[in-house]
């Protein structure tokens, strides 16, 4: 079967870019060997964001009484925040299906490999089915990294350790969850959980969890997650996996702790093995595809979007190179930027960041001047969170007076942080910002009393 485009994967990357090649009129073959959705719909993005939205009506409830609000018997039922899970992921799942079908774009349900290349293009097999594309857009996206820790493996084949793929299916709540990797994806599950009633044990091997954010920022969010019973241990290496107890080494002592579910949350790698890259010989670096700023690999007509090209692991990101490739594919110019790229952590309160952070203007010795500001500033964050202590930081560069980064943290951050990454995007000086009218009252006001502080 000849095809303009084929698209190995359907994921975020994988299924926009055949909705969007499908619908300026070339003939796409998406094959799929899982669901489509792929992990942001089915084992991320979205089963997290539900979860944890349950978390914040349940926690807002339990917490009520500074607000005049009190609940008698309340509980949380784990077992239908799932059911509830499930129902929203195979709403968008359909949904996504029929945006496939309505640009007519041929859905493959199997395993693709790359065989390599004639005369027609490129081939890849399915089900013992040839395809042949014009176009090859690699989309497999990523797994979750497992390291060489001894008893690890065993653990996540007796299901004792999970990833997020198991843990978004657990029915009943665990006693007591080790989480591995305090970095975003760890953070936010030990948020839900900690929210239910289980008992929470991060162990991180830097010495501070969620990963290059502000530390400012993320040492609020800690002290707040400790407040509510997480325990954080920083600097500390796992070093073996038993039945029923992790161990780690921290300040050179050997410790153990004993839980009875452990998650594994210390980074993704790109799904770049046994796809048959090597057929086409497509360069890849440190596991992942090399691509340039059109989404092009190093051969021609092939192209690899989203996680897999390992650039930044982000839904968002994926969705935007996908249209990058498309749009270079049919002729368009189009380049992708990545400095305004946002990254939230959907935790109570969200922590949500764009560009640069004061860490990173400093490492790259950019001469700049940061406004702090205590979210208090806003009357909407005031009303909301009654001793809320979240604070917003705005990064603006000296001299040119251009808005490099903000990072927040308040309720809506999530909602709000794409104000500044427009402001980069475009370029503006703080000066332009200040004479933008934002809604009152607004969380996201802060951002105008920082520019106007700037
Ligand atoms: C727990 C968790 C929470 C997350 N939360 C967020 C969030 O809130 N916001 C955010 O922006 N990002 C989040 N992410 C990251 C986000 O899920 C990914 O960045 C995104 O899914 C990447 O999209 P993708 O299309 O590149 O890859 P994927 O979503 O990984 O999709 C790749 C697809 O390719 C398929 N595939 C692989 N190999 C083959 C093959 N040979 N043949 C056929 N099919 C194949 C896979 O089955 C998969 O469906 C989260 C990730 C996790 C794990």
């Amino acid at each position: 079967m000849m095809f303009d485009l084929i698209v190995l994967g359907g994921g975020p990357a994988g299924y926009l870019a055949s909705e969007r090649a499908g619908h300026a009129g070339l003939s796409v073959c998406c094959i799929e060997e899982r669901s489509v959705g792929g992990v942001c719909l089915n084992e991320g993005c979205i089963p997290t964001k539900t979860l944890l939205y349950s978390a914040k009506i349940f926690d807002g409830a339990a917490h009520g009484e500074k607000y005049g609000v009190t609940a008698d018997g309340l509980s949380i039922d784990h077992a239908k925040v799932i059911a509830r899970k499930d129902k929203v992921v195979k709403t968008l799942v359909s949904g996504v299906k029929s945006a496939l079908k309505a640009n007519g774009v041929t859905l493959v349900d199997g395993r693709g490999v790359i065989t390599g290349r004639s005369a027609d293009g490129y081939t890849v097999e399915a089900n013992g089915e040839v395809y042949t594309g014009k176009r090859l857009l690699i989309a497999t996206g990523s797994s979750p990294a497992v390291p060489p820790i001894p008893g690890l493996k065993d653990g996540i084949a007796s299901g004792f350790v999970c990833t997020n793929r198991e843990i978004l299916q657990l029915t009943e709540k665990p006693g007591h969850l080790v989480v591995i990797g305090g970095g975003v994806i760890g953070v936010e599950l030990a948020s839900y959980f900690t929210s239910i009633g289980t008992k929470v044990t991060v162990v991180e091997m830097l010495d501070h969890i969620a990963g290059e954010n502000d530390a400012d920022l993320v040492g609020i969010l800690r002290k707040g997650f400790e407040k509510r019973g997480v325990t954080f241990l920083l600097s500390a290496k796992v070093t073996e996996v038993k039945a029923g107890a992790v161990c780690y080494e921290k300040d050179g002592q050997a410790n153990e702790i004993a839980c009875d579910k452990v998650l594994l949350s210390i980074g993704r790698r790109a799904n770049t093995k046994d796809i048959g890259l090597e057929n086409i010989h497509v360069l890849t670096e440190r596991g992942a595809i090399v691509t340039d700023a059109r989404m092009k690999t190093n051969q021609p007509e092939v192209y690899a979007a989203g996680d897999v090209n390992g650039k930044s692991m982000l839904a968002h990101t994926a969705y935007r190179e996908a249209e990058v490739a498309v749009n270079t594919m049919l002729g368009k110019r189009d380049v992708m930027r990545y400095d305004a790229v946002p990254g939230v952590l959907y935790t109570n309160p969200e922590l949500a960041a764009v560009g640069e952070t004061e860490a990173s203007a400093k490492k790259k010795g950019l001469d700049v001047s940061i406004v702090k500001l205590p979210m208090r500033f806003s009357g909407r964050y005031l009303a909301e969170n009654e001793g809320g202590d979240g604070i917003m930081k705005l990064v603006v560069e000296n001299g040119t007076r251009k808005v490099l980064g903000a990072q927040a943290l308040s309720n809506y951050a999530s909602e709000f942080i794409v104000t500044v990454g427009t402001f980069i995007e475009l370029g503006l000086t703080a000066d332009e910002v200040k004479e933008i009218v934002f809604p009152h009252p607004t969380v996201g006001e802060i951002i105008r009393e920082a520019v106007f502080q700037a």
